[in-house]
């Protein structure tokens, strides 16, 4: 099965969307990569959707990532006698570190780390930023805040902090259960919560050790003025507009998003759009024409992957939704003036061997007008190193690894086969020319250019480049 699009999608899995048959439905209509979440997903539900995603893979015998997304420090007060107060603007109210339930001048607040790190003038964000706070007088176990937009409060809703520098990592106890449970079953990627900085990160890879990828959400203010940090330890990241649009002035998001695009395309990482990308589809078969000029706006960026939550997860329409994205996807790619703006986009190859077979890859097959790039790739990087090209030919990846087709598949244009490892030069090329045949990316007589790292097997040893005939004998078993 081949995708018509080089942007990649990836559909959050739910309640509507956990047995076999919606799965596959979805990846028919276009999921290239699953996330799970933990926040709303228990381990033995967790290990079920993982088997059953691994079982759809082998149906279509393509590679299909899993992405794991912890639930990362989520800030909660404690609860209400009645369940619930109405706050109103100009009134006083406290958090306090006091278990007794809370009523409309106080409640308890069961993060000590966040009373200690309050100052006066700090802004409070109470359920996903609906009733706002201002701190005047803090202490280790109090903060007198202000209303400033009240509303209605109940129990257990969030809390973010937008100005303040909270000491916690982006790792509780509860995502360190999930994450050991999550790499247990061998997923692809794993999703870090609420990152404030580059030492978020570099804590996670020390539990993770290899075993899977990590993407960092952006959502916090702190984590916007350490990107670079961030992105140096990390090897992807999520443009994580929910909780990012909680924090920060909903105006600011856009800006943000092509930063972080541009900034992530330079490192030849990955980067996902994500939230409220076809919000109105919960519920309703057709997006609004706001949606669908938002997901274009991320396909123009170049952004790798585009992303649905409750769209797929919880809502009434998720099949239409991927197929809906997939249509824009392809919609958009084919304009001509989606070449001009990723062309313009293009950063410099960096000074590495890599860079530069994968610049001249790219170049030789505009000129040539070559019908595919093919890497053979151990580890995936020499396609990333490709896809940091958006070149115009289609990417295909072979490798005799299938962790790194899976996880190649959040990766901007790489269509990704498993298969043997290659003997030599002469077999590596033949067998490039036979599955562009097969897949569809090249017919007798065309030209495909082989990219690869010999001897093959060592990873990011890209050195190799060849311009091949592909034969009339190409569609010969393999
Ligand atoms: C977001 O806030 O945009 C996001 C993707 O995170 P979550 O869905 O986990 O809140």
């Amino acid at each position: 099965m081949r995708r018509l699009r080089r942007i990649k999608i990836l559909a959050t899995l739910g309640p509507v969307s956990s047995d076999s048959a919606m799965i596959r439905k979805l990846f028919e209509a276009g999921a290239d990569m699953f996330r799970i979440n933990m926040s709303h997903t228990p381990h033995d539900k967790m290990r079920e959707l993982v088997e059953t995603i691994r079982n759809v893979e082998n149906n279509y015998g393509r590679p299909i990532g899993i992405l794991v997304d912890l639930q990362g420090p989520k800030l909660r007060l404690g609860s209400f006698t009645d369940g619930a107060v109405q706050l109103h603007n100009g009134e006083a109210f406290v958090l306090d570190s006091d278990k007794t339930p809370g009523d409309k001048s106080r409640v308890y607040l069961p993060h000590p780390e966040i009373l200690k790190a309050l100052r006066p003038g700090h802004a409070l964000l109470l359920d996903d930023g609906k009733v706002r706070l201002i701190a005047e007088e803090t202490s280790p176990d109090r903060a007198l805040t202000r209303v400033v937009v009240g509303g209605r409060m109940s129990d257990r809703k969030g809390v973010s902090l937008p100005d303040t520098d909270l000491p916690v990592s982006a790792m509780t106890t509860k995502d360190r259960a999930d994450l050991e449970a999550a790499l247990q079953t061998g997923i692809d990627w794993i999703a870090l919560s609420f990152v404030q900085r580059g030492e978020d990160v570099a804590e996670a890879k020390k539990l993770v050790r290899g075993r899977a990828s990590i993407m960092s959400k952006i959502e916090k203010p702190q984590a916007i003025d350490r990107l670079a940090d961030i992105l140096e330890e990390s090897d992807a990241l999520m443009v994580a507009r929910g909780d990012l649009g909680v924090e920060l002035p909903l105006e600011r998001v856009p800006a943000l998003q092509k930063q972080m695009t541009r900034m992530a395309r330079r490192a030849g990482k990955p980067v996902v759009v994500a939230t409220q990308m076809l919000e109105s589809m919960i519920t309703s078969p057709v997006p609004t024409r706001a949606e669908v000029s938002d997901v274009a706006t991320a396909v123009y960026e170049g952004a790798d992957a585009i992303m649905l939550s409750a769209e797929s997860a919880a809502g009434k329409f998720p099949v239409e939704a991927v197929s809906t994205m997939n249509r824009i996807g392809e919609e958009v790619e084919r304009d001509p003036i989606f070449r001009s703006v990723i062309n313009a986009q293009r950063p410099e190859p960096e000074q590495t061997a890599g860079d530069a077979i994968a610049d001249a890859a790219r170049q030789i097959a505009e000129t040539l007008d070559l019908s595919a790039i093919i890497c053979w790739t151990s580890s995936g990087s020499t396609a990333m190193r490709v896809a940091r090209e958006r070149p115009k030919s289609p990417i295909v990846a072979i490798t005799p690894n299938i962790a790194a087709g899976r996880k190649l598949s959040v990766v901007w244009g790489v269509h990704c086969v498993v298969a043997d490892d290659a003997h030599d030069q002469d077999d590596m090329v033949q067998r490039a020319n036979r599955i562009a045949f097969r897949d569809g990316f090249a017919r007798a007589g065309q030209r495909v250019i082989v990219v690869a790292g010999v001897p093959l097997g060592t990873p990011g040893a890209t050195n190799m480049l060849r311009i091949a005939n592909v034969g009339s004998d190409s569609d010969a078993d393999f």
